[in-house]
């Protein structure tokens, strides 16, 4: 009986071991994202403006939820439908709930999405999870 209890003392020492290094890399990683948020590009950009913009072609949040660029470039019509009473022609990412932090990149307005971490969208831009900002 003895052993057993000192394997299951073992066995639960390694498993705390493996969940403390799991959340010391979590918070190790959210540290740096932070830090690289908050540091500003060089040439004057605001914070985010050096991140990539999201690539409709081949970002796969973008295919999942049919993110375009340019709204008008949507080619699924029954996706043009109004949503909580805006008529899709308004709808836009600069008029959702998800986008923050505007600013340009490349002469573009683009800003950040809570499904694109570290990547941008066009302000102009769409996808199928457009809400209204509130
Ligand atoms: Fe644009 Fe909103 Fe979709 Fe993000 S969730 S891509 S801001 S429409």
């Amino acid at each position: 009986m003895k052993k057993a209890g000192s394997t299951q003392r073992r066995q639960f020492l390694k498993n705390s071991i493996g969940v403390l290094g799991a959340i010391t890399l979590v918070g190790l990683s959210a540290h740096a994202e932070e830090e690289r948020r908050r540091k500003k590009p060089e040439g004057g950009q605001a914070a985010g403006g050096g991140d990539p913009l999201v690539d409709p072609a081949t970002d796969p949040m973008a295919k999942s939820t049919n993110y375009v660029a340019k709204r008008d470039d949507l080619k699924k019509a029954e996706l043009k439908t109004d949503r909580q009473g805006v008529k899709f022609a308004d709808q836009g990412c600069k008029g959702c709930m998800l986008f923050s932090a505007p600013s340009k990149k490349d002469g573009k307005e683009v800003g950040k999405c809570t499904l694109f971490a570290g990547k941008l969208v066009e302000a102009g831009g769409w996808c199928s999870s457009w809400s209204k900002k509130v």
